[in-house]
């Protein structure tokens, strides 16, 4: 039989979330039995995620951050979404070292997820929320 288990979680949009999901994300895909490296890269990508929907769409305000994983076949997939400003230019907002806080980041956090994730969607719209879809095989 086909194996695919699902799982959502629903958080406050606060930083101590960022280690939260990154726990949760690591615990889910463990059965998956992957190599410590893949977990990092996991535990990273999810980070940068949730850390872009407290300060980017929640402007580190009130709001609920929704995490949905699942697992098909070796594939781990995971979505984080926010309902916060959205983004007006996806695709410039994905560049490398492209920040609309020069001051305080460094514009990598999508590069990450795309050096660690096998692949990146980022669905979003001004005022609409942003979801980020990331997946990656795991093992071989
Ligand atoms: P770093 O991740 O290196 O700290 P950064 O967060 O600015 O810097 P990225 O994570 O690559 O860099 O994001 C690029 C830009 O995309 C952000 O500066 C922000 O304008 C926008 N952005 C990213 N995620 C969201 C989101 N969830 N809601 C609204 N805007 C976002
Ligand atoms: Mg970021």
């Amino acid at each position: 039989m086909k194996k695919r288990e699902i799982m959502t979680m629903k958080m406050e949009s606060r930083s101590e979330n960022e280690e939260f999901a990154r726990v949760v994300v690591a615990v889910f895909a463990a059965r998956l039995d992957p190599t410590v490296e893949e977990i990092d890269d996991i535990k990273t990508a999810v980070s940068e995620a949730v850390t872009n929907a407290v300060i980017h769409g929640y402007r580190n305000g009130e709001g609920i951050i929704t995490l949905e994983a699942a697992i098909e076949e070796n594939i781990l997939t995971l979505t984080i979404s926010d309902e916060g400003v959205g983004i007006a230019d996806v695709e410039q907002a994905m560049e490398p070292m492209f920040t609309t806080e020069p001051e305080e980041r460094s514009g990598m956090g999508f590069s990450f997820m795309e050096a660690f994730m096998d692949q990146v969607e980022v669905i979003s719209a001004p005022g609409k929320g942003t979801s980020v879809t990331m997946r990656k095989k795991i093992g071989r």
